[in-house]
């Protein structure tokens, strides 16, 4: 039987390029229901989806941020989810004086809490059936901390402790957490953030922060995406493996050329050999990004991390 896979934040990026993978499976072994906030939106996945519409991969309108809409997706579905894959998720970058709390609690709803209210809600299912997979697009990110990223990190920091957590009581259960972390990914997800900040105007901010973010942050993160980025279909590809393996990984992260920057941290306990490093690759030394960095750490790290 096709194993039910439920996926959040389909009409773009990731979550779209996964859908139709998965609903291409040469074996058949899925059958996918991907869903997303705005159904307004379908018209990318159902055009990228093909024949499979209708056949093994259906659209459905998921908000993780309403009870109510999690709930009404359960029912239409009307069955249990063998796969779950949290993979909406929201950006927020700039200097933190200049940010309301609110829009960092929205990050948090959305990152954070709609990821386990989707939990909540399929959990007893997959407990009764001693059966499951919850796969977590996190990032690179909820690893290591990144200059202006504060809140967004702290988003994927909060869903890397709350799922290495739940993954040692669920193994009781013969239910597997996988959390996914790419590096930066060429989607909407950075367009739309480069968008909000060139309009915003980050008010409480002093002018040497403003300085360091717009004239030295933003062009880093550019090169960064530029030189390492990935592209979403990579990223999918490295994700249905984790969703086929007979033994899914706790951890996987999808990009060997920016495995340099996540070994500093597990390279040196006491934090200071990334967070110097991180602050040389963006202040004081950028154009480092552009002098092969990426190349470097694919050398060095292609055999450790990354596609296999
Ligand atoms: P994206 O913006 O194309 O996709 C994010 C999707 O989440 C969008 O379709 C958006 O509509 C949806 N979404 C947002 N709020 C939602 C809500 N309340 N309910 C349902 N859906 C909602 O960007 P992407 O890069 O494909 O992002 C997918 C995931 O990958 C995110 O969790 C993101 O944090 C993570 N990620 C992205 C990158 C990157 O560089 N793009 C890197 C690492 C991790």
């Amino acid at each position: 039987l096709p194993q039910t896979v439920l996926i959040s934040g389909c009409s773009s990026g990731i979550g779209l390029e996964l859908a139709v993978q998965l609903a291409h499976d040469s074996r058949q072994r899925y059958q996918v229901v991907a869903t997303m906030r705005d159904l307004g939106k379908k018209g990318t996945l159902e055009a990228a989806a093909g024949e499979a519409l209708g056949q093994t991969l259906t659209v459905a309108q998921l908000d993780v941020c309403s009870d109510e809409s999690v709930a009404q997706c359960l029912s239409y579905i009307q069955g249990e989810v063998d796969v779950l894959v949290n993979n909406a998720g929201v950006g927020l970058v700039g200097p933190l004086e200049g940010l309301s709390l609110a829009t960092m609690q929205k990050v948090f709803d959305t990152n954070f809490f709609g990821a386990v209210r989707l939990v909540k809600a399929v959990l007893p299912g997959m407990k009764r059936r001693r059966q499951g997979h919850i796969v977590v697009v996190s990032s690179v990110m909820g690893l290591q901390g990144v200059v202006f990223n504060d809140v967004y990190a702290a988003s994927k920091f909060a869903l890397e402790g709350f799922f290495e957590s739940l993954a040692i009581q669920l193994l009781q259960f013969n239910i597997f957490v996988s959390l996914v972390e790419p590096g930066p990914v060429a989607t909407d997800f950075e367009g739309k953030l480069l968008k909000q900040v060139s309009t915003a105007q980050f008010p409480g901010a002093d002018p040497d922060t403003l300085h360091y973010f717009r004239d030295l942050y933003l062009p880093a993160s550019r090169e960064l995406f530029r030189s390492v980025g990935q592209s979403p279909q990579d990223v999918a590809q490295i994700i249905v493996k984790v969703i086929g393996s007979a033994r899914p990984p706790l951890r996987r992260q999808t990009n060997a050329r920016y495995a340099l920057l996540t070994a500093l941290k597990a390279a040196d306990p006491s934090g200071s050999l990334y967070v110097r490093t991180a602050r040389g690759l963006v202040f004081r030394w950028p154009r480092l990004l552009s002098l092969g960095l990426s190349c470097l750490a694919c050398r060095c790290f292609r055999t450790r991390v990354g596609p296999r």
